[in-house]
């Protein structure tokens, strides 16, 4: 309702509250208008009313009856306002009603408990046997969502995406696996088809490939218990009868330093505890793991087991999914050798570094008696000469010729082992990935989308994060998070169009407070944040102090960009679609390398473990241009321009698919079940741009009735219109 309007008395409105964004009462009293307007609210049923504070007013609206209701599709609100569309949700959410339709966008909102009936083989039927008339009217779910996806595969033949965004703990990974689920039940029997498939239909994507993939990229964290540390792009490909042929994934942005560091009340990856707790003694005995509580890299005792995770039952799923993977015995053996480059991590990990060791030893070398043990074991269990892991660690060579011997300082080396932890982390990641990808039927190397029309995509990516203190990774994130916005946005556009063409209508001119700004900062050459980024890397003298000069020297007065005040550090400041973040500068250039110094990379090459069939070899062997792993004069791509070249081809093949999109939402910080904070989940309605289409449908044509409710509200106007209204 415009502001001018005075509110009649009874009538329902949403009122601007602190803690819950916006409640529903009922006007008790309302007198003046515009600026004037004195309104007084009381409960919805029951007597009595407060004065609403004049800075207020003016955005209390008028609720909508079926937001009032819990209405399944917002998109049929005549009155859609972002109050409406919060009420809405909370008053499904109230029911167990977690899912919400806005036209084609399905909300979720995070139950945090189990609800009976909500994902049972009725449902799928039901989904599965709606007709095309039927289906956009069946209760919003996730299966009918998947439902939709896979008919527009085979009617189309167009790839489709389902689009899963929102916050860490919102929900995404549990509503990818309930799509694959659906996807793999509806896909039915039928033969001629290879066994990854088989596995596919047989709903064991299920049972082997999430335990597996969760226990390598999945972590305890302060959001989520459960939370995937990294993007996740997962095909699934199909004949033209709609039969599994084979499903590929690829993965984005492994939080690779989380081998190595995690904040208090966190963990690291899953694998490593539940290869402490799970591992018989005879595997230990032969692994030569030492006990959990002395592996520096797993944290405080205190984190080591969490409520609610059993990291024993979990190994035993990890390696019953092994088996049901159906490897060969050479692939059988090949796995169980993986674990040695786990237990060499846990082992580097205990490597301590001291100056005092430096100044008595012959050739400079820090490592402190203590570590000598932790030297071995790690060199054992990576396949290499402890001496060599040492030199390897400590010395740097300098120059060519001559070569010079350099002794690094404990710090340095300290940098040199964490950095090779995590190096090892990540190839680990990448090899478990292609083993699976392989086992799905999918070629190793193939292209995104594979070229193939009938496929379904599903996205489970990192939502936009903003935390007190934000670096590189940070920024990656938000840079696919303002990517997939720009798509999102697009989408949004194009939909309107369609529905004003399909209704016979001009189409208004709609503004979109669109994510240009902050992209052109982000991606334009040569001075965009990315490129400056990526070229500090190839510069002699690179540093982050450096770096942030040309970042402030390139974009001082830029709309979207600030220097971070003095107070709060060194550092820059981004003004996202989703809000404002503030990036501190350390560590930029170092993290954007990402590089294991090649002294490293070149010993693990003589490595007989499976490290060799890992991606070091890969990278080694030439034929690329990355040299992710080390320097040797190869081209080098910093980690940013990974990202971007990766999330490219993403974008690339998004924009020719017909898009899902699935926003998940977080009811509460405390990941309770039965508790909504209103004002928490309306922020999320902002930064995932649900309130930016609710503005936007404003400016067009904000009052939709179907053809009926409009007769029955404004028929009497024309004389000769019956109505009962
Ligand atoms: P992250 O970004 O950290 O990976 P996420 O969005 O993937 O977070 P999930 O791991 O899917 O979040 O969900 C977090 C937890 O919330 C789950 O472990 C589960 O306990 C609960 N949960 C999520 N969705 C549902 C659901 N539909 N029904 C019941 N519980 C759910
Ligand atoms: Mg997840």
């Amino acid at each position: 309702m415009p502001a001018d309007a005075q509110f009649a008395v009874g009538s329902v409105v949403f009122v601007p509250d602190e803690q819950q964004a916006y409640l529903p009462k009922r006007v008790a009293s309302c007198t003046g208008l515009g600026a004037r307007t004195k309104l007084t609210v009381g409960p919805l049923s029951g007597s009595g009313g407060a004065a609403v504070p004049a800075k207020d007013v003016a955005d209390v609206v008028d609720a909508d009856p079926l937001a009032l209701e819990g209405a399944q599709d917002m998109v049929k609100f005549s009155n859609l306002t972002e109050a409406a569309l919060l009420h809405n949700l909370r008053t499904r959410y109230s029911r167990d009603q977690i899912y919400s339709a806005a036209g084609a966008i399905l909300l979720s909102v995070n139950p945090f408990k189990q609800i009976p009936g909500i994902y049972t083989d009725e449902v799928t039927r039901r989904c599965q046997e709606a007709d095309a008339k039927a289906l956009p009217d069946l209760p919003p779910h996730v299966y009918g969502l998947s439902e939709n996806a896979y008919r527009g595969m085979l009617g189309e033949q167009k790839q489709q995406a389902i689009l899963i965004s929102g916050e860490s703990g919102a929900g995404k990974t549990e509503a990818a696996k309930a799509c694959v689920k659906y996807i793999c039940a509806r896909s039915t029997g039928g033969g001629g088809v290879g066994g990854g498939a088989k596995l596919l239909r047989q709903g064991s994507h299920e049972e082997f490939a999430n335990p597996i993939l969760e226990a390598f990229g999945n972590a305890k964290t302060l959001r989520n218990n459960n939370s995937s540390r990294f993007g996740k792009w997962t095909e699934i490909h199909f004949d033209a009868g709609g039969q599994i042929r084979s499903a590929r994934s690829t993965s984005y942005l492994l939080e690779r330093s989380r081998v190595v560091e995690h904040a208090r009340g966190e963990r690291t990856f899953h694998i490593f505890y539940q290869l402490c707790a799970g591992a018989t003694k005879q595997q230990r005995d032969a692994l030569k793991l030492p006990p959990a509580g002395e592996l520096r890299y797993l944290g405080q005792s205190a984190s080591l087991s969490v409520p609610g995770i059993d990291d024993a039952a979990d190994w035993r799923a990890v390696c019953a999914a092994f088996s049901t993977f159906q490897l060969t015995d050479a692939e059988q053996t090949s796995l169980r050798r993986a674990w040695r480059p786990a237990v060499g991590i846990l082992t580097l990990g205990n490597l301590a570094f001291d100056a005092k060791e430096m100044a008595n030893a012959d050739d400079g070398s820090c490592v402190s008696p203590a570590s000598q043990a932790s030297l071995k074991a790690a060199a054992a269990a990576l396949d290499i000469s402890p001496l060599e892991l040492e030199t390897a660690l400590t010395i740097k060579n300098v120059g060519k010729f001559p070569v010079v011997a350099v002794p690094q300082p404990p710090e340095k080396a300290a940098v040199a082992r964490d950095a090779l932890a995590k190096a090892l982390y990540g190839s680990l990641f990448d090899w478990i990935f292609g083993r699976i990808n392989e086992k799905m039927g999918a070629g190793a190397g193939a292209a995104l989308g594979g070229g193939n029309k009938r496929t379904i995509g599903l996205l489970d990516i990192f939502g936009f994060e903003a935390f007190s203190r934000n670096s590189l990774e940070q920024l990656l994130i938000n840079f696919a998070n303002e990517k997939l916005m720009q798509y999102f946005n697009i989408y949004i556009f194009q939909m309107e169009e369609k529905e004003c063409r399909d209704e016979g209508v001009a189409c208004p001119q709609l503004q979109f407070a669109d994510n240009s700004a902050v992209m052109v900062l982000l991606e334009a050459k040569p001075t965009g944040l990315m490129a400056l980024i990526h070229d500090e890397v190839l510069v002699p003298n690179a540093s982050d102090a450096n770096l942030l000069t040309k970042m402030n020297e390139a974009h001082r007065g830029a709309s979207m960009y600030r220097q971070m005040p003095r107070a709060q550090g060194e550092g820059f400041v981004v003004l996202h679609f989703a809000g404002e973040v503030a990036y501190a500068i350390d560590d930029f250039v170092a993290k954007s390398r990402g590089a294991v110094p090649s002294e490293l990379s070149q010993l693990l090459g003589t490595s007989q473990l499976p490290l060799r069939t890992m991606s070091f070899a890969r990278h080694r062997g030439g034929g690329g241009a990355r040299a992710r792993l080390g320097g040797g004069g190869r081209k080098v791509v910093s980690v940013g321009r990974q990202f971007q070249e990766s999330l490219d081809s993403l974008m690339g093949m998004l924009h020719t698919c017909s898009p899902h999109f699935v926003r998940c939402i977080k009811p509460n910080h405390h990941l309770a079940p039965d508790d909504f904070d209103g004002a928490y989940v309306m922020r999320q309605l902002q930064q995932m741009g649900m309130v930016h289409v609710v503005k936007a449908r404003k400016q067009g044509f904000a009052h939709r009735y179907d053809f009926d409710t409009f007769i029955a509200r404004y028929g009497y106007l024309r004389e000769g219109v019956e109505c009962d209204a």
